[in-house]
């Protein structure tokens, strides 16, 4: 008889956005009139740029004859999309990389789970304590988290707590050394951001070490000040980083599906290059993204293509100027919402995450997410995003500085 990965039965039920969704839900059946405003959202709302629009349609039209047709392309991506990615991307902040050092993904969820793949089931794993929870889940259920406790938390997974104390920049540990360190940055759900030196310090230690560090740069487009675009611009980083990006929050791919993970041919465990193993991986398990998707993603890169999303991540930023200036006038803790389209509320008079949940959709009709979903150190704060449309983010502003 055949038998399952006994590891997913030790997840726990992913309770958070399906919670949020039950609690909005008896809310507006017991008030049909309610105006909600919706900040708790991870995904992007504004359309795709016309160049991107414009980009697509060319290329389905190539599709539809026998002359500019494409099949199968290669599984780790077109040249013409990994050549803008080098030339833009990482060229201009001093870092050299070659074509084949980037495989072109539907995603940087599905990498950032499926480079478990290549990687030992004995490593031992350190996560940010709040923490984006694929990184978690994905490692539970290759079995490297071990079992998960009544304290809510893997016994084989090392959290690193990232609290108002450390700036929600997790330390370096303090004892044995995992072997593999997930580190998001810009960061989800925080929206810390780290500093040359600060990211210089993990890089270093990974090093020494011989840890891997799984970068997670998802959110680079949102950056405004003078930080790493790139763990690669730091000296070492490419004998010791994976880093992962995304066209979604990008230039809104959210539902086009195209991402990018850097895997650099320096990197090595001993003789064996990690490049080599996802190159393997890759080119047998995955088929590749669709030719009309790179085309579109591709576009980006044209001088329109980057003025138009850049407006678009500017008024992203410009909602979350308003929830942390607003918020904070009003005297609320917050962080983030400078680099990162995410602001990180301190709850008010000690209520926990979801008690503020429950009191800000009662007495504002606003919905967010509950820190403690992200994680035991996310308890007490309070996640708001600034992918709304902005009267709706200065409405939200006004009503919680009325209750509150
Ligand atoms: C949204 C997000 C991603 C992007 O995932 P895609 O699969 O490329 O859409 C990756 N990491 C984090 C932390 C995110 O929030």
């Amino acid at each position: 008889m055949f038998t399952i990965n006994e590891n997913y039965l030790k997840l726990p039920g992913s309770y958070l956005f399906s919670n949020i969704a039950k609690k909005v839900n008896a809310y507006t059946a017991a008030n049909p009139d309610a105006d909600i405003i919706r900040l708790g959202i991870g995904d992007v709302t504004r359309p795709l740029a016309p160049s991107v629009i414009r980009a697509l349609h060319e290329a389905v039209d190539e599709m539809g004859d026998a002359a500019t047709f494409h099949g199968y392309g290669p599984e780790q991506g077109y040249d013409f999309l990994k050549e803008k990615i080098v030339a833009y991307d990482f060229a201009p902040r001093g870092v050299k990389l070659d074509l084949d050092e980037i495989f072109i993904s539907d995603g940087a969820k599905s990498d950032c789970g499926n480079i478990g793949d290549i990687l030992g089931l004995d490593n031992v794993v350190a996560v940010c304590d709040p923490v984006y929870p694929v990184y978690v889940d994905t490692n539970a259920m290759a079995g490297r988290a071990g079992g998960y406790g009544a304290d809510e938390r893997w016994d084989k997974l090392i959290y690193m707590p990232c609290t108002a104390q450390n700036h929600f920049i997790p330390d370096l540990p303090a004892g044995k050394a995992p072997d593999l360190i997930y580190l998001c940055f810009p960061n989800n759900p925080t929206g810390s951001m780290i500093s040359f030196e600060g990211l210089k310090k993990w890089v270093d230690y990974a090093n020494e070490h011989g840890s891997l560090i799984l970068y997670d740069s998802a959110y680079v487009a949102f950056i405004s000040e003078d930080v790493p675009h790139s763990i690669y611009e730091i000296e070492g980083a490419k004998r010791c980083a994976i880093e992962f990006r995304s066209f979604s929050k990008t230039a809104g791919f959210t539902g086009t599906r195209c991402a990018y993970t850097v895997v650099p041919k320096e990197l090595k465990c001993g003789e064996v290059s990690l490049n080599a193993l996802w190159l393997r991986r890759q080119t047998t398990k995955f088929n590749g993204v669709p030719y009309i998707v790179q085309k579109g993603a591709a576009a980006i890169y044209s001088e329109q293509g980057q003025k138009e999303i850049r407006e678009t991540v500017a008024y992203y930023m410009n909602n979350a100027k308003v929830i942390r200036e607003g918020l904070a006038a009003a005297g609320f803790a917050v962080s983030g919402g400078v680099n990162a389209p995410y602001i990180w509320m301190k709850t008010p008079d000690g209520m926990t995450s979801w008690e503020f949940f429950d009191a800000l959709l009662q007495k504002a009709q606003v919905v967010g997410t509950p820190g403690s979903g992200f994680g035991p150190s996310g308890e007490g704060y309070f996640r708001l995003t600034a992918f709304g449309t902005y009267e709706n983010t200065v409405r939200a502003i006004e009503r919680i500085k009325k209750v509150f």
